[in-house]
């Protein structure tokens, strides 16, 4: 059987739902038809995000796009309510964000706050004296300098992608409980694309979200894409009544550790850098799951300890997995049109570890591309696909 739409997403994920939503809202995209096989998302990235949303980025592109997606999660509640009696609670919580690095690590951080100022950002850069003061309970002896962001804030990411999928249903977007198995070419156009069920849905413009799985897509047409499934690790707990911590923004250090507060405890991790690529939690691998035996224990609480030393007797009681999307030419995401080979069809997707705090600014951008031909509110042309054609790396520096 053969369905027509006018647009088709591939992947309900944050970012799917994200443009379907500002589509939608345009009023002007007609029938939009988002692809998602995971309806209660198991596997996707998007419900297992930390849910930071920060504005500390070395590009100003990137440093926009968070500004905007700061400013619509503020506002989340209300916009995206399905009635008025109903906000679209997301529990956005302005706590802030701390980078804190070495000697190493100092000089990079001052350049990348010169390009927050510039761009409006209210950072400051805050020496050890400094951090002391504020944070007193933090390990900070091999700390040089710091950058703390207090507009910076968190939200529920579960919640949020609910958020974004219901608002997009209720404006008229339909989403097929489906998997994409191919996409038909025809000349430089894809003209449909199959589904595990055997339907076949065309359309005239198609977008591939599909995160840590968009290779697999665009592979259907034998284009390349560097982005890999890299297994993420995220942690809860909770420490003894005996250690009286200040309210800590999210704090994160070169090692890759991050932790925020959560509740009556805190959430956060170090990811399992030497895992490499691959899907990890669907592998039947023994190894995989020997590897996350003890993993908090044996990797994440002495870091943790040596950053705040009452973490050392942390009672961590809940482990999540996900992957990151991680685009391993430059680390940043990749946006917009694939070229001559299908000119109708985009992908957004490679966002390494930032898509939930920039899933409102990439939703905004890619209704503005399709609908209009080009990028209008942040001119995103940098994080284009041809990048990786021309072998022009973009990367994100510093912390990432
Ligand atoms: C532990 C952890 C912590 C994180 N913390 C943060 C954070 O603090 N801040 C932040 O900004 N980001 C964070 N991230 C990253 C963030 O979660 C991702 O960048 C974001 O969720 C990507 O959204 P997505 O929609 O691209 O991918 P996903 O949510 O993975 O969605 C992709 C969807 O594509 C679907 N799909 C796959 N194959 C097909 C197919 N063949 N046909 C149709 N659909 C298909 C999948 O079912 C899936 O639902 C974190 C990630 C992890 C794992």
């Amino acid at each position: 059987m053969t369905t027509k739409a006018d647009i088709v997403i591939i992947g309900g994920g944050m970012i799917g739902s994200a443009i379907a939503y500002f589509l939608a809202k345009s009023g002007n995209a007609g029938e939009i038809c988002v692809i998602e096989p995971d309806p209660e998302y198991k596997l996707a990235a998007s419900p297992v995000g930390a849910g930071g949303v920060r504005q500390l980025f070395s590009r100003p592109e990137n440093v926009q796009m968070s500004q905007f997606s700061l400013q619509f999660y503020r506002d989340f509640a209300t916009t995206m309510a399905l009635d008025e009696s109903t906000p679209a609670d997301i529990n956005f919580n302005q706590r802030g964000y701390l980078f804190v690095v070495t000697e190493s690590g100092a000089n990079q951080l001052e350049i990348n706050h010169g390009v927050q100022s510039q761009n409006g950002v209210n950072a400051l850069l805050l020496d050890q004296d400094e951090l002391r003061t504020r944070f007193p309970s933090l390990g900070l002896e091999d700390i040089k300098l710091g950058c703390l962001s207090p507009d910076d804030g968190t939200i529920t990411t579960a919640l949020t992608l609910k958020g974004f999928r219901q608002k997009a249903e209720q404006l008229g977007v339909r989403y097929l409980p489906r998997k994409v198995v191919g996409l038909n070419k025809m000349g430089g156009a894809i003209k449909s694309v199959d589904l595990d069920s055997g339907e076949v849905v065309s359309a005239d413009q198609f977008i591939c979200a599909a995160g840590a799985w968009s290779k697999e897509i665009l592979a259907m047409i034998d284009l390349p894409l560097p982005v890999v499934p890299m297994c993420r690790v995220k942690h809860y707990w909770t420490v003894d009544q005996e250690h009286s911590i200040e309210p800590l923004p999210l704090v994160k250090d070169e090692s890759g550790l991050f932790f925020r507060p959560q509740g009556d405890g805190y959430v956060g991790g170090r990811p399992p850098f030497d895992m490499g690529s691959g899907f990890a939690h669907l592998a039947q691998n023994q190894a995989i799951r020997d590897h996350f035996n003890g993993y908090f224990d044996r990797v994440v609480r002495p870091l943790l300890s040596k950053r705040l030393p009452a973490f050392k007797t942390a009672n961590n009681s809940q482990d999540w997995v996900g992957h990151y999307a991680q685009n391993t030419f430059d680390g940043n995401m990749i946006l917009g049109s694939v070229g001559a080979e299908a000119e109708n069809l985009y992908v957004a997707c490679g966002f390494s570890g930032h898509g939930i705090m920039h899933s409102p600014a990439v939703g905004r951008a890619m209704s503005e591309l399709i609908l209009n031909g080009r990028f209008e509110t942040i001119d995103l042309t940098r994080m284009s696909y041809q990048r990786i054609t021309a072998n022009e790396p973009f990367p994100e520096l510093g912390i990432i």
